[in-house]
Protein backbone atom coordinates (compact mmCIF):
# COMPACT_ATOMS: atom_id res chain seq x y z
CA UNK A 1 0.00 0.00 0.00
CA UNK A 2 1.17 3.82 -1.17
CA UNK A 3 1.85 5.74 2.09
CA UNK A 4 0.56 9.54 2.50
CA UNK A 5 2.73 12.25 3.88
CA UNK A 6 0.50 14.97 5.83
CA UNK A 7 1.31 18.49 4.49
CA UNK A 8 -1.76 20.36 5.84
CA UNK A 9 -5.06 19.81 7.41
CA UNK A 10 -7.99 22.74 6.62
CA UNK A 11 -10.44 23.10 8.09
CA UNK A 12 -13.66 24.29 6.55
CA UNK A 13 -17.13 25.12 9.42
CA UNK A 14 -20.02 25.45 7.41
CA UNK A 15 -23.68 26.06 7.72
CA UNK A 16 -26.25 24.46 4.84
CA UNK A 17 -30.08 24.69 4.57
CA UNK A 18 -32.13 21.95 5.08
CA UNK A 19 -35.11 20.95 2.55
CA UNK A 20 -36.66 19.61 5.62
CA UNK A 21 -36.10 20.33 9.82
CA UNK A 22 -35.14 17.12 11.32
CA UNK A 23 -37.43 17.97 14.75
CA UNK A 24 -36.43 15.06 17.59
CA UNK A 25 -36.95 15.18 21.32
CA UNK A 26 -33.92 17.27 21.19
CA UNK A 27 -35.21 20.02 18.97
CA UNK A 28 -34.22 21.21 15.48
CA UNK A 29 -31.46 23.81 14.13
CA UNK A 30 -32.14 25.94 11.49
CA UNK A 31 -29.14 25.17 9.20
CA UNK A 32 -26.95 21.33 9.29
CA UNK A 33 -23.42 22.46 10.50
CA UNK A 34 -20.60 21.08 10.12
CA UNK A 35 -16.87 20.83 10.23
CA UNK A 36 -15.43 20.02 7.26
CA UNK A 37 -12.08 18.65 6.91
CA UNK A 38 -9.39 18.74 3.88
CA UNK A 39 -6.01 16.89 4.39
CA UNK A 40 -3.57 17.41 1.60
CA UNK A 41 -0.61 15.10 0.80
CA UNK A 42 2.61 16.35 0.10
CA UNK A 43 2.15 14.85 -3.55
CA UNK A 44 -0.85 16.74 -3.92
CA UNK A 45 -3.71 14.35 -3.26
CA UNK A 46 -6.44 15.87 -1.16
CA UNK A 47 -9.10 13.71 1.29
CA UNK A 48 -12.41 15.06 2.75
CA UNK A 49 -13.76 14.24 5.95
CA UNK A 50 -16.45 15.57 8.12
CA UNK A 51 -17.50 16.42 11.47
CA UNK A 52 -21.28 17.14 11.32
CA UNK A 53 -21.95 18.44 14.18
CA UNK A 54 -24.62 20.68 15.76
CA UNK A 55 -23.97 24.03 17.36
CA UNK A 56 -25.47 22.56 20.91
CA UNK A 57 -24.18 19.82 22.75
CA UNK A 58 -27.88 17.96 22.23
CA UNK A 59 -27.57 14.58 20.46
CA UNK A 60 -23.91 14.40 22.15
CA UNK A 61 -21.29 16.42 24.64
CA UNK A 62 -19.36 18.14 21.86
CA UNK A 63 -20.55 21.27 19.59
CA UNK A 64 -19.28 22.72 16.48
CA UNK A 65 -17.25 25.23 18.70
CA UNK A 66 -15.61 22.47 21.26
CA UNK A 67 -14.74 20.37 18.12
CA UNK A 68 -12.65 23.39 16.22
CA UNK A 69 -10.76 23.68 19.36
CA UNK A 70 -9.82 20.02 19.95
CA UNK A 71 -8.97 19.48 15.83
CA UNK A 72 -7.01 23.06 15.81
CA UNK A 73 -5.12 22.71 19.09
CA UNK A 74 -4.65 19.08 19.87
CA UNK A 75 -5.62 16.71 16.47
CA UNK A 76 -4.48 18.68 13.36
CA UNK A 77 -0.63 19.14 14.99
CA UNK A 78 -0.51 15.18 15.64
CA UNK A 79 -0.34 14.63 11.87
CA UNK A 80 1.04 17.38 10.39
CA UNK A 81 3.89 15.85 8.89
CA UNK A 82 3.44 11.99 9.34
CA UNK A 83 3.89 9.49 7.13
CA UNK A 84 0.80 6.95 7.45
CA UNK A 85 0.60 3.77 5.43
CA UNK A 86 -2.74 3.17 6.75
CA UNK A 87 -5.33 5.11 8.66
CA UNK A 88 -5.26 3.13 11.67
CA UNK A 89 -2.38 4.20 12.56
CA UNK A 90 -4.37 7.72 13.45
CA UNK A 91 -6.03 6.61 16.72
CA UNK A 92 -2.38 5.44 18.20
CA UNK A 93 -1.03 9.60 17.02
CA UNK A 94 -4.61 10.73 18.97
CA UNK A 95 -4.36 8.47 21.52
CA UNK A 96 -3.10 11.13 24.70
CA UNK A 97 -6.05 12.89 23.47
CA UNK A 98 -9.59 11.26 25.45
CA UNK A 99 -13.20 11.49 24.00
CA UNK A 100 -14.22 14.20 21.52
CA UNK A 101 -15.12 11.34 19.22
CA UNK A 102 -16.81 13.77 16.82
CA UNK A 103 -13.95 15.80 16.20
CA UNK A 104 -10.88 13.03 15.79
CA UNK A 105 -13.69 11.03 13.84
CA UNK A 106 -14.01 13.96 11.12
CA UNK A 107 -10.37 13.98 10.87
CA UNK A 108 -9.57 10.07 10.79
CA UNK A 109 -12.41 10.34 7.86
CA UNK A 110 -10.16 12.53 5.96
CA UNK A 111 -7.28 10.11 6.10
CA UNK A 112 -9.10 7.37 4.90
CA UNK A 113 -10.26 9.30 1.65
CA UNK A 114 -6.57 10.19 1.16
CA UNK A 115 -5.26 6.84 1.60
CA UNK A 116 -7.72 4.92 -0.67
CA UNK A 117 -7.17 7.66 -2.76
CA UNK A 118 -3.51 7.35 -2.82
CA UNK A 119 -4.10 3.63 -3.70
CA UNK A 120 -6.62 3.76 -6.29
CA UNK A 121 -9.44 2.35 -4.59
CA UNK A 122 -12.72 2.88 -3.37
CA UNK A 123 -13.51 3.71 0.14
CA UNK A 124 -15.98 0.78 0.30
CA UNK A 125 -13.50 -1.73 -1.03
CA UNK A 126 -10.67 0.16 1.19
CA UNK A 127 -12.42 -0.92 4.49
CA UNK A 128 -13.20 -4.30 2.86
CA UNK A 129 -9.45 -4.35 3.15
CA UNK A 130 -8.88 -3.85 6.08
CA UNK A 131 -11.55 -7.27 7.12
CA UNK A 132 -11.47 -11.11 6.37
CA UNK A 133 -11.92 -11.81 2.60
CA UNK A 134 -15.79 -12.43 2.53
CA UNK A 135 -16.62 -8.63 3.54
CA UNK A 136 -16.88 -7.72 -0.42
CA UNK A 137 -18.79 -4.72 -0.39
CA UNK A 138 -22.47 -4.48 -1.91
CA UNK A 139 -22.98 -2.36 -4.98
CA UNK A 140 -26.45 -1.39 -3.69
CA UNK A 141 -26.68 -0.80 -0.53
CA UNK A 142 -30.28 -0.70 1.37
CA UNK A 143 -31.42 2.57 2.76
CA UNK A 144 -34.61 3.73 4.70
CA UNK A 145 -35.49 7.47 5.45
CA UNK A 146 -35.92 9.49 9.19
CA UNK A 147 -38.77 11.84 9.45
CA UNK A 148 -38.59 13.99 12.17
CA UNK A 149 -41.92 15.30 14.42
CA UNK A 150 -44.74 17.04 12.51
CA UNK A 151 -47.29 19.65 14.40
CA UNK A 152 -50.23 17.66 13.91
CA UNK A 153 -50.80 13.53 13.00
CA UNK A 154 -52.21 14.21 9.67
CA UNK A 155 -48.46 16.26 8.58
CA UNK A 156 -47.37 13.04 10.07
CA UNK A 157 -49.40 10.99 7.69
CA UNK A 158 -48.70 13.08 4.77
CA UNK A 159 -45.03 13.51 5.04
CA UNK A 160 -45.06 9.27 5.33
CA UNK A 161 -47.22 9.06 2.50
CA UNK A 162 -44.57 11.54 -0.02
CA UNK A 163 -41.51 9.36 1.27
CA UNK A 164 -43.18 6.50 0.34
CA UNK A 165 -44.13 7.54 -2.77
CA UNK A 166 -40.94 8.58 -3.17
CA UNK A 167 -39.81 4.82 -2.90
CA UNK A 168 -38.19 4.65 0.68
CA UNK A 169 -39.47 1.31 1.88
CA UNK A 170 -38.56 1.73 5.64
CA UNK A 171 -39.59 4.90 7.80
CA UNK A 172 -38.14 6.08 10.90
CA UNK A 173 -40.45 8.32 13.24
CA UNK A 174 -38.92 10.31 16.11
CA UNK A 175 -41.15 10.05 19.40
CA UNK A 176 -41.24 11.57 22.40
CA UNK A 177 -43.57 11.34 25.59
CA UNK A 178 -47.03 12.28 24.03
CA UNK A 179 -46.31 11.54 20.28
CA UNK A 180 -45.60 7.94 20.65
CA UNK A 181 -48.31 5.35 20.99
CA UNK A 182 -51.18 7.65 19.04
CA UNK A 183 -48.89 8.07 16.50
CA UNK A 184 -48.03 4.66 16.06
CA UNK A 185 -51.59 4.12 15.65
CA UNK A 186 -52.09 6.09 13.62
CA UNK A 187 -49.63 5.16 10.81
CA UNK A 188 -49.95 2.04 11.37
CA UNK A 189 -53.73 2.14 10.22
CA UNK A 190 -52.99 4.50 7.40
CA UNK A 191 -49.83 2.10 6.18
CA UNK A 192 -50.56 -1.21 7.58
CA UNK A 193 -47.75 -2.83 5.92
CA UNK A 194 -45.08 -0.55 5.98
CA UNK A 195 -41.65 -1.24 8.04
CA UNK A 196 -41.53 0.74 10.93
CA UNK A 197 -39.20 1.55 13.51
CA UNK A 198 -39.52 4.27 15.98
CA UNK A 199 -36.56 6.32 17.79
CA UNK A 200 -36.59 7.82 21.03
CA UNK A 201 -33.47 10.06 21.43
CA UNK A 202 -33.67 8.90 24.87
CA UNK A 203 -36.92 10.54 25.92
CA UNK A 204 -38.14 8.14 28.18
CA UNK A 205 -36.92 6.15 31.46
CA UNK A 206 -37.48 3.15 33.36
CA UNK A 207 -41.17 4.44 34.69
CA UNK A 208 -42.30 4.66 31.07
CA UNK A 209 -41.89 0.83 30.79
CA UNK A 210 -45.49 -0.28 30.81
CA UNK A 211 -46.24 2.91 28.27
CA UNK A 212 -43.50 1.81 25.75
CA UNK A 213 -45.43 -1.34 25.97
CA UNK A 214 -47.98 -0.50 24.54
CA UNK A 215 -45.81 0.34 21.35
CA UNK A 216 -45.31 -4.07 20.87
CA UNK A 217 -48.94 -4.19 19.58
CA UNK A 218 -47.79 -1.57 16.64
CA UNK A 219 -45.41 -4.72 14.78
CA UNK A 220 -41.80 -2.15 14.95
CA UNK A 221 -38.65 -3.84 13.66
CA UNK A 222 -37.17 -1.44 16.99
CA UNK A 223 -37.12 0.86 19.07
CA UNK A 224 -34.21 3.11 19.16
CA UNK A 225 -32.66 4.47 21.99
CA UNK A 226 -35.79 4.87 24.32
CA UNK A 227 -33.74 5.45 27.73
CA UNK A 228 -30.44 7.67 28.64
CA UNK A 229 -28.22 9.04 26.25
CA UNK A 230 -25.48 7.42 28.70
CA UNK A 231 -26.97 4.75 29.96
CA UNK A 232 -26.30 0.50 29.33
CA UNK A 233 -27.49 -0.84 32.89
CA UNK A 234 -31.52 0.27 32.70
CA UNK A 235 -31.90 -0.46 29.25
CA UNK A 236 -30.88 -4.20 30.45
CA UNK A 237 -33.96 -4.27 32.34
CA UNK A 238 -36.07 -2.56 29.58
CA UNK A 239 -35.55 -5.13 27.32
CA UNK A 240 -36.96 -8.08 28.90
CA UNK A 241 -40.00 -6.03 29.32
CA UNK A 242 -40.85 -5.37 25.83
CA UNK A 243 -41.50 -7.56 22.74
CA UNK A 244 -40.54 -4.90 20.02
CA UNK A 245 -36.92 -5.22 19.72
CA UNK A 246 -34.14 -2.01 21.27
CA UNK A 247 -31.22 -0.85 19.20
CA UNK A 248 -29.12 1.28 20.79
CA UNK A 249 -27.47 4.52 19.57
CA UNK A 250 -26.56 7.67 21.89
CA UNK A 251 -25.11 5.07 24.70
CA UNK A 252 -22.73 3.26 22.36
CA UNK A 253 -18.96 4.68 22.12
CA UNK A 254 -16.80 2.40 21.43
CA UNK A 255 -16.81 -1.54 20.66
CA UNK A 256 -16.18 -1.95 24.37
CA UNK A 257 -19.34 -0.42 25.21
CA UNK A 258 -21.19 -2.19 22.91
CA UNK A 259 -19.51 -5.53 23.83
CA UNK A 260 -20.76 -4.51 27.64
CA UNK A 261 -24.47 -3.57 25.93
CA UNK A 262 -24.56 -7.11 25.04
CA UNK A 263 -23.05 -8.72 27.37
CA UNK A 264 -25.90 -6.99 29.58
CA UNK A 265 -28.72 -8.17 26.75
CA UNK A 266 -28.92 -3.96 26.77
CA UNK A 267 -29.68 -3.87 22.98
CA UNK A 268 -30.56 -6.24 20.40
CA UNK A 269 -29.33 -3.93 17.40
CA UNK A 270 -27.08 -1.51 17.13
CA UNK A 271 -27.44 1.60 15.08
CA UNK A 272 -23.51 2.67 14.24
CA UNK A 273 -22.49 6.04 13.89
CA UNK A 274 -18.63 6.34 13.30
CA UNK A 275 -18.47 9.72 14.76
CA UNK A 276 -19.97 9.05 17.72
CA UNK A 277 -17.60 5.73 17.97
CA UNK A 278 -14.00 8.24 17.12
CA UNK A 279 -14.03 6.92 13.69
CA UNK A 280 -13.85 4.20 10.97
CA UNK A 281 -11.70 2.25 12.57
CA UNK A 282 -13.63 1.80 16.01
CA UNK A 283 -16.34 1.47 13.32
CA UNK A 284 -14.37 -1.45 11.63
CA UNK A 285 -14.11 -3.12 15.01
CA UNK A 286 -17.59 -2.80 16.26
CA UNK A 287 -18.83 -4.45 12.78
CA UNK A 288 -16.32 -7.57 13.73
CA UNK A 289 -17.98 -8.07 16.63
CA UNK A 290 -21.54 -7.43 15.26
CA UNK A 291 -20.04 -10.57 12.94
CA UNK A 292 -19.10 -12.28 15.64
CA UNK A 293 -21.92 -12.04 17.98
CA UNK A 294 -24.44 -11.89 14.77
CA UNK A 295 -25.86 -8.60 16.06
CA UNK A 296 -27.98 -6.85 13.42
CA UNK A 297 -26.25 -4.16 12.25
CA UNK A 298 -27.13 -0.28 10.54
CA UNK A 299 -25.60 2.59 9.59
CA UNK A 300 -26.51 5.60 11.33
CA UNK A 301 -26.99 9.46 10.20
CA UNK A 302 -26.33 12.83 11.27
CA UNK A 303 -27.60 14.59 8.70
CA UNK A 304 -24.06 14.80 6.50
CA UNK A 305 -23.10 16.57 3.89
CA UNK A 306 -22.54 14.69 0.44
CA UNK A 307 -18.74 14.05 2.05
CA UNK A 308 -19.57 12.16 5.26
CA UNK A 309 -22.77 10.09 3.76
CA UNK A 310 -20.64 9.39 0.76
CA UNK A 311 -18.43 7.59 3.43
CA UNK A 312 -21.46 6.46 5.80
CA UNK A 313 -22.90 5.03 2.57
CA UNK A 314 -19.41 3.12 2.46
CA UNK A 315 -19.32 1.27 5.26
CA UNK A 316 -22.97 0.92 4.97
CA UNK A 317 -22.47 -1.32 1.63
CA UNK A 318 -20.26 -3.76 3.53
CA UNK A 319 -22.32 -7.50 3.71
CA UNK A 320 -22.47 -7.48 7.64
CA UNK A 321 -24.73 -4.01 7.72
CA UNK A 322 -28.12 -6.55 8.03
CA UNK A 323 -30.76 -3.59 8.07
CA UNK A 324 -31.43 -0.74 5.83
CA UNK A 325 -29.28 2.55 7.06
CA UNK A 326 -30.27 5.76 7.66
CA UNK A 327 -28.51 7.46 4.69
CA UNK A 328 -31.34 8.47 2.16
CA UNK A 329 -31.03 10.67 -1.08
CA UNK A 330 -29.59 14.31 -1.68
CA UNK A 331 -33.04 15.67 -2.21
CA UNK A 332 -34.23 14.82 1.14
CA UNK A 333 -31.15 17.12 2.43
CA UNK A 334 -29.74 19.77 0.61
CA UNK A 335 -30.69 21.46 -2.34
CA UNK A 336 -28.35 21.47 -3.51
CA UNK A 337 -25.47 19.38 -1.80
CA UNK A 338 -21.74 20.31 -1.41
CA UNK A 339 -20.88 17.01 -3.63
CA UNK A 340 -21.71 16.10 -7.33
CA UNK A 341 -23.07 13.91 -8.18
CA UNK A 342 -26.00 13.89 -5.95
CA UNK A 343 -27.49 10.63 -4.40
CA UNK A 344 -30.74 9.45 -6.01
CA UNK A 345 -32.86 6.77 -4.86
CA UNK A 346 -33.17 3.49 -6.66
CA UNK A 347 -35.20 0.04 -6.84
CA UNK A 348 -35.96 -1.35 -3.42
CA UNK A 349 -35.18 1.15 -1.47
CA UNK A 350 -31.92 1.42 -2.34
CA UNK A 351 -28.45 3.99 -2.96
CA UNK A 352 -25.58 3.07 -5.93
CA UNK A 353 -22.49 2.84 -4.25
CA UNK A 354 -20.20 5.85 -6.06
CA UNK A 355 -17.38 4.24 -8.32
CA UNK A 356 -14.79 7.00 -7.69
CA UNK A 357 -11.93 6.64 -6.13
CA UNK A 358 -12.00 7.55 -2.02
CA UNK A 359 -15.75 8.82 -1.20
CA UNK A 360 -16.00 9.07 -5.14
CA UNK A 361 -18.03 12.54 -4.69
CA UNK A 362 -16.56 15.51 -5.81
CA UNK A 363 -16.32 18.34 -3.62
CA UNK A 364 -17.96 21.67 -5.22
CA UNK A 365 -15.51 24.51 -4.05
CA UNK A 366 -18.31 27.31 -4.91
CA UNK A 367 -20.81 25.73 -2.89
CA UNK A 368 -18.25 24.88 0.80
CA UNK A 369 -17.02 28.44 0.01
CA UNK A 370 -20.75 29.50 0.44
CA UNK A 371 -21.73 27.57 3.18
CA UNK A 372 -18.55 29.07 5.06
CA UNK A 373 -20.26 32.76 4.37
CA UNK A 374 -23.54 31.43 5.69
CA UNK A 375 -21.95 29.95 8.73
CA UNK A 376 -19.78 33.13 9.85
CA UNK A 377 -23.18 34.97 9.08
CA UNK A 378 -25.35 33.52 11.56
CA UNK A 379 -22.54 32.67 14.13
CA UNK A 380 -20.49 36.22 13.89
CA UNK A 381 -19.23 35.67 17.28
CA UNK A 382 -17.11 32.02 16.22
CA UNK A 383 -13.55 32.63 15.23
CA UNK A 384 -12.25 32.28 11.66
CA UNK A 385 -11.21 29.11 10.14
MG1 LIG B 1 -31.07 7.73 17.00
Amino acid sequence: MRPVTIEAIKLHVVALPLVELLTTSYGAEPFKSAILVEALSSDGLTGWGESALKTQPSYGAETILTALHIMRDFLVPKLLGQTLRSPTEVPALFRSIRGNNHARAGIEAAIWDLLAKANRMRLADYFAAHLPPDHTPRERVAVGVSIGMQDTLDAQLALIAKRLDEGYQRIKLKIAPGWDVELAKAVRERFPDVTLMLDANSAYTLDDAAHLQALDQFDLLMIEQPLAHDDIYQHSRLGPQLKTPVCLDESIHSAQDWRIALHLGAGSILNLKPARVGGFGESLAIYRLCVETKTPLWIGGMLETGIGRAANLALASLPAVTLPSDISATDRYYAPDITEPPFVLGAGSSLSLPTGAGIGVDVQRDRVEEARNRWQQHNPFAPLF
